[in-house]
């Protein structure tokens, strides 16, 4: 499959800066700092120039709690990144008519896929700080450390080390016995008419194989085998990271043992040609988003480029 959209990063982490503050704070002075702020999720937009903002030390230096809360993210060549949370929106837009918070999703098609995975990033990393700021084993309040890439419980009798959270979730494309129809189902509050492949949260003490296996048969009743790994794609909505499978099925009969699917088909190849883009509103028939690893997997299916093993 294709490189999955939020993946791919140019950026060099430079994991090792993460415990020499010192020198982090020679990179804080550089004059081509790129600093991202992110207000509830979302990114700060340019709607002039079409590209994300950075905003100066100063300012953020001036809108944080306090200068511990930057987010190294790390370094793109020579520029250092950063990420800041925002607790304000008002703060930051009042300052430029032309900057605007937007969701990722909603300016996807208007930026390079390196900026994406720069800005999913950087969502990614502040929504986690923002859902740590107490201890979940003492309750106490935690600081950020280590550039922003832990969190610590300030109870010098806990002292827990918190580590951002990625949750991991299963997406599988289920191939008909046949070989030649898929199956795609749909969620009731999903956006009209749109249909994807069966997802669902792993849960601890199950394998990636498991799960997959255990997702389908509770939402379909479809027994699979052959369960091959596809690839993986981020998704910082807050935190999951998808990945992606192909497996077969054994049966074709549909009994879901719970309600989440409003509706499951088998789809032929031919059929999916019927299916619209997701932009198109009043379609009753489209496909996930072309950024989606749910899209990869149809799309590698029907051009017969899925591997099983
Ligand atoms: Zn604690």
């Amino acid at each position: 499959m294709k490189n999955s959209t939020y993946s791919g990063l140019s950026l060099n982490r430079c994991s090792e800066l993460r415990l020499r503050n010192d020198e982090v704070q020679i990179l804080k002075k550089q004059d081509n700092l790129v600093i991202l702020p992110v207000w509830k999720g979302k990114n700060l937009f340019n709607t002039s120039d079409l590209n994300y903002v950075s905003i100066s030390l100063q300012l953020a230096q001036e809108l944080a709690l306090n200068d511990e809360e930057m987010i190294f993210l790390g370094l793109d060549g020579k520029v250092p990144c950063f990420a800041i949370n925002i607790f304000n929106e008002n703060d930051i837009c009042n300052l430029n008519e032309n900057w605007e918070f937007k969701t990722l999703h909603s300016i996807l098609n208007i930026i390079t896929l390196n900026q994406a995975s720069l800005l999913a990033y950087a969502r990614g990393m502040s929504i986690w700080h923002s859902n740590s700021v107490f201890c979940g084993k003492c309750g106490m309040r935690t600081k950020s450390e280590e550039e922003g890439h832990i969190r610590k419980c300030t109870s010098l009798t806990c002292s827990k080390k918190l580590f951002p959270r990625i949750d991991p979730a299963v997406i599988t494309l289920v191939e008909h016995p046949n070989e030649e129809s898929c199956l795609l189902a749909r969620q009731s509050n999903w956006p009209l008419g749109m249909y994807s492949v069966i997802a669902g949260f792993l849960e601890i003490g199950e394998s990636l194989e498991d799960c997959v296996k255990r997702e389908v048969a509770e939402e379909t009743g479809i027994i699979v085998n052959g369960v091959s790994y596809q690839g993986s794609q981020p998704w910082p909505f807050p935190s999951s990271l998808m990945l992606g499978f192909a497996a077969k099925a054994e049966n074709d009969k549909f009994s879901p043992k719970d309600d989440e699917l409003e509706k499951i088909m088998w789809v032929s190849r031919e059929c999916l040609k019927e299916f619209t883009e997701m932009e198109d509103a009043e379609s009753e028939k489209k496909l996930p988003s072309k950024h989606s690893i749910a899209r990869s997997l149809i799309d590698s299916w029907v051009n017969r480029e899925i591997k099983f093993y």
